[in-house]
């Protein structure tokens, strides 16, 4: 089992990045849409865990690791996973390590998406996704080709309801306190990479396709 993780802000543009490597066979884990997804279902833990995202705080550490353990002791052991949005915390890339020594799995790559704060809240209020495919658009960077509808699926798209600017600032503010920590954990194993978000979406995909070899 290998993973990849693309560390980096919200907004930085791990899911726009994500797309391309899918395509490149990589089984893409959002643990930001996992939760969505529990949260459209209507179940305990996504009701709980949408009162804390509303709020830009994170869920906690052992809600987000037993949803990753779950689905990873379930996966075949050849599979490549890309990370996004997880680990988000100390104790969760702590666990996430024991977790993957526990399967015979590797980090491979951590892949840090830098992008200056002002251009993150300008990306996140202007987002905006499909509810069926996930496919992210940006109102101006990015549109769909055709009016406010899904390119794939041909519905019509929406906002988060975490992105508003007030929320993205306190999103950006714990990612600084309790994310930005994880840049020297994964620099101290030698396997951070750097690349430069704050260029055009296929310029950021190029580098990091480049990255990844
Ligand atoms: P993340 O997954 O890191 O939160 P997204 O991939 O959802 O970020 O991107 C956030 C928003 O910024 C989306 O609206 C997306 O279309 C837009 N975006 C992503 N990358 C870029 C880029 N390089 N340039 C301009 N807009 C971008
Ligand atoms: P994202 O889709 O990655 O922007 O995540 C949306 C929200 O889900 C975050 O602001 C958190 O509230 C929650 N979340 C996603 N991933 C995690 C994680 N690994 N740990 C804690 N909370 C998370």
């Amino acid at each position: 089992m290998k993973a990849v993780i693309l560390l980096g802000p919200p907004g930085a543009g791990k899911g726009t990045v994500s797309e391309v490597l899918v395509e490149k066979g990589y089984n893409h884990i959002s643990t930001g849409e996992l939760l969505r997804e529990r949260i459209r279902q209507k179940t305990p833990l996504g009701l709980e865990a949408k009162k804390l995202m509303d709020a830009g705080q994170f869920v906690p550490d052992d809600v987000v690791v037993s949803m990753i353990r779950k689905l990873l002791e379930a996966s075949s052991p050849d599979a490549e996973f890309l990370f996004d949005g997880f680990p988000r915390t100390l104790v969760q890339a702590e666990k996430f390590d024991e977790l993957l020594a526990s399967l015979n799995g590797t980090i491979d790559h951590v892949v840090q998406l830098e992008c200056p704060a002002d251009t993150i809240v300008e990306r996140l209020v202007g987002r905006r996704t499909c509810r069926k495919c996930g496919s992210v658009y940006h109102v101006s960077f990015n549109p769909p080709s055709k009016g406010d509808v899904c390119d794939v699926e041909g519905c019509e798209l929406t906002q988060r309801s975490d992105d508003t600017e007030e929320t993205v600032r306190k999103r950006l503010k714990v990612y600084a306190e309790r994310t930005a920590p994880l840049i020297s954990y994964y620099e101290a194993k030698g396997l951070i990479q750097q690349i430069n978000a704050n260029q055009p979406i296929q310029d950021v995909r190029a580098d990091v396709l480049k990255v990844l070899g």
